[in-house]
């Protein structure tokens, strides 16, 4: 799921000064998980909003609030508590704020959230429960026993320990307060060791838009061309849904 987390008070307040009356869509599925949307997420609004003396003229949970068309219908079928309101808050993470944008609902779309990552839900392992991605775009939890370094390392170290990393201390370097999550990582990986030439298999830069298998490589003009295309079908898609 896509962790949110309560903006701070006084961006929240920062982001209201300017508009009274409000409609709440609050996304059922992460954001509830997360106890920032759901039922949870619009009572907390709610108690802030009538402290701020603002009002409310719809608050409703929808099933989740990425899909476009579930947001679509819950913006068609609540069209006319809608036009009594400044804005529309919509408690979710950002494909949430993005999916109510693209459907044009004719009024301001806020954001109250801050999306901090993808975590698994209710997990027994508290390492891997408070591991979050943060989309690197290389993942490397393949040969880190599902735990990301990138998360729960300090140094942000990658593909290794930081050059503090001692093996005698399992208290990390840089935060004497935690334990150095490379530790739990060569405990628990099975195939650690070939990390370090998957870092130099990332920085190939031509990786990064198509894969190359030997099979493209060698294959004809068309073939590598239908590689491409679907490499960059979704910045393709974008452009014709510009036309539309
Ligand atoms: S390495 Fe970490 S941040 Fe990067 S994609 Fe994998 S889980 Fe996400
Ligand atoms: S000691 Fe471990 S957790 Fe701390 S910065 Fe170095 S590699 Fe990261």
């Amino acid at each position: 799921m896509n962790k949110t987390i309560w903006k701070p008070e006084s961006e929240i307040n920062y982001i209201l000064r300017d508009y009274n009356t409000f409609g709440i869509l609050s996304c059922g599925t992460c954001a509830n998980l997360s106890y920032t949307g759901g039922k949870t997420g619009v009572d907390v609004l709610k108690k802030h909003l009538l402290k701020n003396n603002k009002q409310i003229k719809l608050a409703k949970v929808i099933i989740a609030a990425c899909p476009e068309e579930i947001m679509r219908q819950a913006l068609k079928t609540n069209k006319k508590a809608l036009k009594k309101c400044d804005a529309l808050i919509v408690l979710s993470c950002a494909a949430g704020i993005k999916s109510a944008n693209s459907c044009r609902p004719g009024l301001p779309v806020i954001n109250m959230l801050d999306s901090v990552g993808s975590s698994a839900v209710s997990c027994s392992d508290p390492v891997l429960a408070r591991s979050l991605c943060r989309s690197c775009g290389h993942c490397v939890l393949t040969y880190t026993a599902g735990i990301c370094p990138l998360s729960e390392c300090p140094a942000k170290s990658k593909y290794g320990p930081c050059k503090s990393y001692s093996e005698s201390n399992l208290k990390c370097a840089l935060d004497p307060l935690k334990d150095c999550v490379w530790h739990i990582i060569q405990e628990r990986s099975k195939n650690l060791h070939l990390l370090t030439s998957l870092k130099d298999l990332h920085a190939r830069k031509e990786d990064r838009d198509v894969h190359w298998t030997p099979e493209i490589k060698n294959a004809g003009f068309w073939k590598k061309f239908f590689a491409w295309f679907a490499s960059h079908i979704q910045k393709l898609e974008w452009v014709m849904r510009q036309f539309r």
